[in-house]
């Protein structure tokens, strides 16, 4: 027998021999020591001990009474939690450094990011009583009284009759008498709310609103076909156009970079002031950041993100007027669902709240936006880019829900020409032009803008110069991106400087 083979025999026998003779000793000589060193941490239950009776189970009894008399088996079981434990803590602190602390379980939000399109309805009067020029003067007469209603305040008004002079008292607005209708608890997919309906003027409002709960928990991304994200709860993200970096906040905009970006930005508004045409720029947010809490455990570098920078930027750097309503669409979700949530694209609620935010930016009238909502119909949505890029099957999806705003349905309109060019024409009084130029996130934008106008053209990018002269006659102009299309735009901006440098003959 060669020698290492010797050598290999003998150290398996004294690794399986040693321990037991060492335990047997240690019985024998010190029988405390043995007990500490036996019975695991906690441990309750009694070893097995050598008693068979039934045949069958020798097998069994003979295994566990092995497991229970091993040697050290005390020792080895408090070695092993040791261990366990310290590479649960390494897991632990890993998953924690993609998902946070974990104590941020509700969703962080501005709820009065819609404020200005009026808010949540939750006002109930005005608390000012204004001037009190309350003149015990018995010349004064009261000739006049214009009661206050829910919202608004009246007043008394008093004339003098010797001097003719006059003052008025206000009387304060008398605030909803709300009766409640619905209460709904906050969860991960619900805002937690009191729905009230006044008894007296019959508008809906609500109040204790509780923002939905996130999920903390590590979930790990998964994919498919390249473009599609698995989130939670059914919601589908998308990974194509580098969306990710997005996302994540890794690919800002360096300064020359914005610097350029403003600088066009900058001669386009020129351009438009020497024309008279009102100038708008629209960048919707990208799905991932308005639905984040859905989104899976990425590492999320920084919350002051590439478009987020960009319109600051420009707001800063130039006279352009800039929207980027992520703060607006995630508030929104309060009352309904703003993106499709199998689509890349926002739903016709998300277009809504676009487009109040764009007329409140141009000083057009807008609607109370909890008005709007009761106004919008829920229809089941169709919109599933997502579960087709992803080769996904769709009947293995809950049904999406979109919701459309009954807006001004007395305007009929008309299409003269569909994409990548829709002219609309409708019964709409307003003779304004107002052209788009933008992607297909226009389509949500449509269904309302048409109606204010007798004048719509709607056109995809890169066909500026098929529109010339439309672009030279528009009285208004918005350009119109997602979020990722950021540098789509800043090659479209060249065509349209292009266009107005050069048009007239
Ligand atoms: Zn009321």
């Amino acid at each position: 027998m060669k020698i290492g083979k010797k050598i290999f025999i003998t150290s398996f026998i004294i690794l399986i021999c040693v321990p037991q003779i060492v335990w047997a000793l240690l019985y024998l000589t010190s029988r405390d020591l043995y007990e500490s060193l036996n019975a695991g941490p906690d441990e309750k239950r009694n070893a097995q001990a050598l008693v068979f009776d039934d045949i069958g189970d020798v097998g069994n009894v003979l295994s566990a009474y092995v497991d229970d008399h091993a040697p050290f088996r005390g020792a080895l079981i408090t070695l092993c939690q040791k261990i366990e434990t310290g590479s649960e803590n390494i897991y632990i602190d890993a998953v924690s450094a993609l998902t946070g602390s974990g104590s941020d379980s509700q969703m962080s939000v501005d709820l009065d990011a819609l404020d200005a399109l009026g808010g949540t309805g939750t006002s109930s009067g005005s608390e000012d009583a204004g001037g009190t020029q309350a003149q015990a003067d018995l010349d004064y007469k009261l000739v006049e009284t214009v009661f206050p209603t829910c919202t608004e305040e009246g007043y008394e008004r008093y004339v003098c009759d010797e001097t003719g002079d006059s003052y008025v008292t206000p009387i304060p607005a008398n605030g909803h008498d709300g009766t409640l209708i619905e209460v709904s608890e906050s969860s991960y997919t619900t805002w937690g709310y009191e729905k009230y309906e006044c008894s007296v003027c019959g508008r809906i409002y609500y109040e204790n609103i509780v923002p939905k709960l996130v999920d903390t928990s590590y979930l790990a991304p998964r994919t498919s076909g390249g473009s599609t994200i698995f989130g939670r709860f059914d919601w589908l993200f998308f990974m194509g156009n580098d969306s990710l970096s997005y996302y994540k906040g890794t690919n800002l905009l360096s300064e020359e970079e914005l610097a350029d970006y403003a600088a066009r930005v900058q001669r386009l508004q020129e351009l438009c002031d020497e024309r008279g045409i009102e100038l708008y720029f629209m960048f919707i947010p990208n799905k991932e950041q308005v639905y984040s809490e859905y989104m899976p455990s990425y590492e999320v570098e920084t919350e002051h993100k590439r478009v987020e920078v960009l319109t600051d930027y420009l707001r800063e750097n130039t006279d352009a007027t800039v929207l980027y309503p992520l703060a607006e669409l995630r508030a929104g979700d309060f009352y309904h669902q703003t993106y499709s949530r199998y689509d890349t694209h926002w739903n016709l609620w998300g277009g809504f709240i676009g487009v109040q935010l764009l007329y409140n930016a141009m000083g057009r009238e807008t609607i109370d936006i909890a008005d709007a909502a009761e106004m919008a119909y829920p229809f089941p949505s169709e919109r599933n880019d997502l579960i087709l890029l992803g080769g996904l099957d769709a009947t293995t999806f809950p049904e999406d829900t979109d919701y459309l705003v009954d807006y001004k349905p007395e305007v009929l309109f008309f299409l003269d020409s569909y994409d990548p060019v829709a002219h609309f024409t409708s019964t709409s009084e307003n003779e304004e032009y107002f052209v788009l130029v933008g992607d297909s996130f226009l389509e949500m934008l449509r269904p309302y803008i048409t109606r204010d106008y007798m004048h719509t053209l709607y056109l995809r990018r890169t066909n500026e110069y098929a529109c010339r002269e439309d672009i030279l006659n528009a009285d208004i102009l918005v350009v119109e991106t997602v979020e990722r299309y950021d540098g789509q735009v800043y090659e479209s901006m060249e065509a349209l400087i292009d266009i107005l440098e050069n048009g007239d003959p």
